[in-house]
């Protein structure tokens, strides 16, 4: 009977639906079971899981920090091509002043058989290589962004680089996070006074109506990031010579930006910030969305957390379209006291209305983590899980992760880089510490590729076109490794 009734469900869909369309997913569905059983074949075997993992298809990266994914030794070249030098006490690229102990960058570079031992030097200040346990390395991985010298001039060449690396990798598309209006959205906050006397029902949108300043603001705002992205865009385009027969793979690669707002600020700089953010997602611009960035645990981040949210509860009103994301949770027991562990996640969710999170660390330490859970669950909240960070940044890797409850619990997630070049890491090496620390299928890696474009804050026809690409560049793929798969 129960033979029957199944034979007649396959006949009764064949009807109804195409003739071909069970056909393909039935091909589809064996080569990735195939390619299921080939991964876990290779799983333990680290070269061939590698080479598995960079061939991948990975979707998008959703978290990634423009001047934090670019290797140390591109800013040492850059900074020897714009005469820049090396200061050999602070060891950070810095003007040639004369003022501290330098080295000319270009002499570095140049002269290696004198200079190797500080240009090492120099490639371990910028990032974690060879970083000692002795040294905390919370600091020094903030520390090293300190010592890149203006990346401003260079977005253009930053682009190039990590477009060329993503599509190397099989990343398709990039959230980049720079901060695209900060002169404009400084300049606005100067002449503003922030009154905490004042209630904040009043203050706030008293504050608002004093840096738009009519429509000054706005166009401000949009004159900066539009005259920076699209003199970059064309310059990247030029580097990777684009449209032309010897163009660079990275130009197929889909950029749009989330406008960093610098949590650590003063109060109305904050403010100047997250407004700029929302003013150029909800405008014909390449910027999408917006995040609170900097080190969560420091003083000013941490005093001023709950009014940070306010001020994302007021602007997400005015401004309901423009999705948001938020660095929430990336802190650990004894960084900070215990009660700022407890809700930083919710309040980015609730308050902050986060579409997406960044990190969500500490997310046990929250209370009642596990209706937190099926909340963000409910609602569908993205957690951008980023592996090799917060083992530098927080000590928390393994088991003491909590990537695995979010899976248990139906929270979606993706993998994200954050500062690949800090850490000396890749999208593919992501995708290997999933697997080996994590303990991570095949089908898990896929569901986590796909969410990468699901919860992506481009539009809907870039979308659906991305979502598409990448269906055909995992069947593909498919293909290939079920060919490769054992055959019992
Ligand atoms: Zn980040």
């Amino acid at each position: 009977m129960r033979r029957l009734s199944v034979t007649a469900v396959v006949l009764v869909l064949a009807i109804v639906g195409t003739a071909a369309q069970p056909q393909r997913t039935a091909r589809a569905d064996s080569a990735e079971a195939a390619t299921a059983k080939r991964f876990a074949a290779i799983r333990n075997d680290p070269l061939a899981l590698l080479a598995f993992l960079r061939e991948m298809p990975k979707g998008g990266d959703l978290h990634n920090h423009l001047s934090g994914a670019v290797y140390a030794e591109k800013f040492l070249r850059w900074g020897a091509d714009d005469k820049l030098c090396l200061a050999t006490t602070a060891i950070a690229i810095v003007a040639c002043d004369g003022k501290t102990p330098q080295v000319p960058l270009a002499d570095v570079m140049e002269n290696q058989s004198t200079y190797s031992a500080l240009y090492n030097q120099a490639i371990d200040a910028l990032s974690m290589r060879h970083w000692p346990e002795t040294v905390n390395g919370h600091d020094h991985f903030f520390q090293a962004f300190a010592k890149f010298g203006s990346t401003s001039s260079k977005t253009g060449e930053m682009l190039a680089d990590v477009t060329s690396r993503a599509a190397a990798e099989r990343v398709s598309y990039l959230e980049l996070m720079l901060t695209p209006a900060g002169t404009a959205a400084f300049a606005a906050s100067q002449n503003v006074a922030w009154d905490a006397t004042i209630p904040l029902t009043q203050l706030l949108p008293q504050v608002r109506d004093r840096i738009m300043d009519g429509g000054k603001f706005s166009a401000a705002v949009k004159a900066e990031a539009l005259d920076r992205l699209t003199k970059a865009e064309a310059r990247r385009r030029d580097l990777l010579k684009c449209g032309t027969p010897a163009e660079d793979a990275g130009c197929g690669v889909t950029v749009r930006y989330i406008a960093q707002v610098g949590r650590g600020g003063a109060l109305a700089q904050v403010f100047a910030l997250m407004l700029a953010g929302f003013e150029l997602a909800s405008a014909a611009t390449p910027v999408v969305s917006l995040n609170l960035v900097q080190a969560e645990d420091d003083p000013n981040a941490l005093g001023n957390f709950r009014l940070h949210m306010s001020m994302l509860d007021f602007l997400h009103a005015r401004y309901p379209t423009v999705p948001i994301t938020l660095h929430a949770g990336e802190l650990t027991e004894g960084l900070v006291p215990p009660d700022a562990l407890r809700f930083h996640i919710r309040e980015s969710v609730v308050n902050g209305h986060a579409a997406r999170i960044g990190h969500g660390v500490d997310i046990f330490n929250e209370d009642d983590p596990f209706a937190l859970l099926r909340d963000m669950a409910a609602k569908k909240v993205l957690v951008e899980i980023a592996l090799s960070s917060n083992d530098h940044i927080l000590g928390v890797k393994g088991k003491r992760h909590p990537l695995r409850m979010y899976l248990q619990h139906g929270v979606p997630v993706t993998l994200v880089t954050d500062d690949m070049g800090v850490a000396r890491s890749s999208h593919t090496q992501e995708y290997l510490k999933a697997v080996e620390e994590q303990d991570l299928d095949y089908p898990t890696l896929k569901r986590m590729v796909r969410n990468s474009i699901e919860y992506a804050f481009a539009d809907s026809a870039t979308k659906a076109r991305l979502k598409s690409d990448l269906e055909s560049a995992l069947t593909a793929f498919e293909r290939l490794q079920s060919a490769r798969a054992p055959k019992s």
